[in-house]
């Protein structure tokens, strides 16, 4: 070392221990820029040159996730996304590291790696249904090169991310000929398309964008609905539809449930729950019910559902009862037949009030009351997806 250090010039010998003087001090932290989702890959660009070295990966189960820990690692700017679509998470997990959650399936194996033409950059392979956004969100996505890290950056500041790529759907239900349940000359297709304007309302006060399924008076099939939340690569799919029974319950039954959905693409399962959930659905009527069933058949994500459901339900349940006496608490419900199969967005079916009870028909078409219902919808969404940014800090 001292022999290695005599041939060296003086300006050698600065510059040598400035190196030593700055590894020992300051590791080598690099900044994340850009994450895009292209050709079924996650694609991280990073400041300058990255170490996969710093890569630790490894299993979580229940449900199963794949986590990336990029270690001496900071998100360059705030505007990289929180979540690309709904099975890619990222967040600042300590203070230079920066946690990478993907879900998938438990089939799902990635491979990861670092492209020969660029060492700024590191591929994860995605489950096959995870897909990029929209264009116009994926250009805003890209931060300032010239951005420095910022020494307060900590893990508590998760909820205090924009909403603005999180993509909701409001799917009203029914429309056009298709009336829903009737009650007292109230139809259900138009109650729901008024609470769902008022939601999206609450929504966009809170910085989501939102998509309605319908905004006029016109007939959707069933699934064409779900298919614009797959198409808009929505982050979650909220269906609004409400209740009614027969003439001689109609004094008895009211109040507010939420459903929670999962689905398959295959067949078998399709047929078999569909049979199975007929009897656990018998007291919805047979259009909320065919909703239920399309959506059961064609996302998974159960226990997400789940979840949201819970918020959604209880948010709605507080701020109609802050205001209104008897309000009746139908709970989450959900059919014992759902698998949990693949990755899609979480959904859930509001049945916000029996159309068919007169005092509860009354309310449900009152302004104010409405406008509980649709804070409470809004509060509980975001709750739900402020939760889960948290839930990356296990
Ligand atoms: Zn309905």
């Amino acid at each position: 070392m001292v022999k290695t250090a005599n041939y060296m010039t003086l300006w050698g010998r600065v510059f040598l221990i400035a190196v030593l003087f700055n590894t020992l001090l300051f590791p080598h932290v690099v900044n994340l820029q850009k994450a895009i989702i292209k050709k079924g890959e996650l694609n991280l660009f990073f400041s300058s040159s990255f170490n996969k070295k710093n890569v630790n990966h490894f299993t979580l189960n229940n449900p199963h996730r794949e986590i990336y820990d990029l270690k001496n690692t900071r998100l360059g700017h705030k505007r990289v996304p929180l979540g690309l679509g709904p099975n890619v998470r990222i967040a600042q997990n300590k203070k230079n590291t920066v946690r990478v959650v993907i879900s998938g399936a438990k089939q799902y194996k990635p491979t990861a790696y670092q492209p020969f033409f660029s060492r700024n950059e590191y591929h994860i392979s995605l489950p096959r249904n995870a897909k990029a956004l929209p264009s116009e969100h994926r250009k805003q996505r890209t931060v300032k090169k010239t951005e420095k890290p910022k020494k307060t950056a900590s893990r508590t500041s998760a909820s205090k991310y924009s909403h603005k790529y999180e993509l909701i759907v409001i799917d009203s239900g029914h429309g056009g000929h298709d009336s829903g349940a009737i009650g007292g000359g109230k139809k259900e297709k138009d109650l729901v398309l008024q609470i769902a304007k008022r939601v999206e309302k609450h929504l966009k006060k809170r910085g989501y964008p939102v998509y309605m399924t319908r905004r006029k008076d016109h007939f959707l099939k069933l699934p064409q609905r779900t298919k614009i939340a797959d198409k808009k690569k929505a982050v979650l799919f909220i269906s609004i539809h409400a209740n009614s029974v027969p003439k001689r319950k109609r004094n008895k039954i009211q109040g507010v449930e939420t459903f929670f959905l999962q689905k398959t693409r295959d067949a078998k399962s399709q047929r078999i729950a569909a049979r199975e959930n007929k009897s656990v659905l018998k007291g919805t009527n047979k259009l909320s019910r065919n909703v239920i069933i399309d959506s059961v058949l064609s996302g998974p994500k159960i226990v997400e559902s789940n979840k949201l459901a819970i918020d959604v339900q209880r948010r709605i349940i507080t701020n109609l009862r802050s205001r209104y006496r008897g309000v009746k608490d139908g709970g989450v419900r959900h059919a014992p037949f759902w698998v949990l199969v693949g990755a899609s967005r979480p959904s859930i079916l509001i049945e916000v009030g029996y159309i068919s009870h007169p005092k509860e028909r009354k309310r449900l078409f009152t302004p104010r009351y409405q406008d509980l219902l649709a804070k409470g919808i809004a509060e509980g969404i975001d709750n739900y997806l402020d939760n889960r940014k948290k839930e990356i800090d296990f």
